[in-house]
């Protein structure tokens, strides 16, 4: 089966769902395509629900992993600098405030070990990452790696061989889990009883006030907010302690949970709440205007592409993350709009993007030609791509930043 619908909500499985955004049928974001493929491509439904029970904001329509990456897939997050800061940072507030030398921290979806690295002088370090060549370029970092998926019956498996885990993390892959239960119920297992669960996902709350609807894609199944991730720890008998919003990913919420205790939980779990509630978060009310917010930015980015063409002048685009094909997908930018998109990774060049079909080439070619325009599609990397294109820039290119509002910078 290569995709099916679900009728009930991932967290608290109950079926009061409403739809908040119908972006169309696209194809999944990395299936970077060539002349001879376009005609097999496959397109589903890219529909965002909100749960009325426990306000999971969330994707009903589940591609399948085999129709999602196409074999050479390989994204090596080490390769985005402002990435590498972030994480150490991270690793940073972890050992100040979790760890103690020795102890054993697990990292699912470790990619190329660029947590685990900051980690492995002083303590136990152990990754678990599907993509095999991923896993290897970690392992060269002496980060010890299992190829894989995570799940109840490999947790078991490390407790055995390794003990159990002062603090296992989850970044950027919480949300791109159908089955969470299963991801909760191993780290039950694995967790010391004193141990910390730490997830980073992208927030709703940002992707809300800043009409940031290009993160939906079909890999991104939750879009999450701390309420309903409470009611989801609070079914496996856990409890959110702290939560903090970090400045990545376009603004992402980093969520720390534990096995029930009597110990205070931090006061920032409560404010942050209220500050949901506030925003509207736990209302479908809120949703309502989502859809006419996500059209009113596709027709100012269409209109002024399309103006800009008109005059004769070039539009390219900077960056193919995931959610610069949603973006292409849904303001309906054909190869005519955008006359190619520059992106560093190796496989995505010389391919077309999916749906859109754009061709995508190495960021060489910015060295001898100057489009007109340049639509900044990595827009949440806005600072540090302006500044590093300052010659680009001085040569006369400008950048259309397209979220959270269309301007010309
Ligand atoms: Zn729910």
């Amino acid at each position: 089966m290569s995709y099916f619908h679900k009728d009930t909500c991932r967290v608290c499985k109950g079926n009061d769902l409403t739809l908040i955004l119908s972006l169309g049928e696209h194809p999944p974001v990395d299936n970077f395509t060539d002349a001879e493929r376009i005609k097999d491509e496959k397109r589903y439904p890219l529909d965002v629900y909100f749960c009325n029970t426990c306000s999971l904001v969330q994707l009903l329509d589940v591609v399948a992993e085999d129709e999602l990456f196409h074999g050479n897939y390989a994204y090596f997050s080490s390769a985005s600098k402002p990435l590498v800061d972030h994480f150490r940072s991270y690793a940073e507030d972890l050992k100040k405030e979790q760890l103690v030398a020795g102890d054993l921290i697990v990292d699912i979806g470790s990619n190329d070990g660029i947590l685990l690295q900051n980690f492995v002088e002083g303590y136990r370090v152990l990754g678990i990452e599907p993509s095999a060549n991923v896993a290897e370029e970690a392992r060269k970092k002496g980060v010890e790696t299992i190829d894989g998926f995570f799940s109840v019956e490999m947790a078991k498996k490390i407790v055995e061989t390794h003990g159990k885990a002062k603090v296992i993390s989850a970044n950027n892959v919480f949300a791109h889990i159908d089955d969470i239960d299963e991801i909760v119920r191993a780290v039950n297992e694995l967790l010391t009883d004193d141990g910390v669960f730490v997830t980073e996902s992208h927030y709703l709350l940002d992707l809300i006030e800043h009409t940031e609807f290009d993160t939906v894609y079909h890999e991104h199944l939750c879009y999450y907010s701390v309420k309903p991730l409470m009611h989801l720890f609070e079914r496996f008998d856990m409890e959110v302690f702290d939560v903090r919003r970090v400045n990545v990913h376009g603004g992402s919420i980093r969520v720390y949970a534990r096995k029930k205790t009597r110990m205070p939980v931090h006061a920032r779990v409560e404010e942050l709440l209220l500050t949901e509630e506030k925003a509207g978060l736990h209302s479908l009310k809120r949703f309502s205007d989502f859809q006419k917010e996500a059209e009113t930015v596709k027709e100012k980015l269409v209109s002024l592409v399309r103006g800009i063409r008109g005059e004769g002048k070039t539009v390219t685009a900077y960056g193919a993350p995931a959610k610069g094909n949603t973006l292409l997908n849904f303001c309906g930018f054909t190869a005519d709009d955008i006359k190619y998109v520059t992106d560093t990774t190796p496989y995505k060049i010389g391919l077309l993007t999916p749906g859109s079909h754009i061709p995508v080439v190495s960021p060489e070619i910015l060295k001898t030609e100057t489009p007109d325009y340049i639509l900044l599609l990595a827009w949440n990397y806005r600072d540090f791509i302006l500044e590093k294109e300052r010659e680009l820039r001085s040569r006369g290119a400008k950048f259309i930043i397209p979220i959270p509002k269309v301007e010309i910078v």
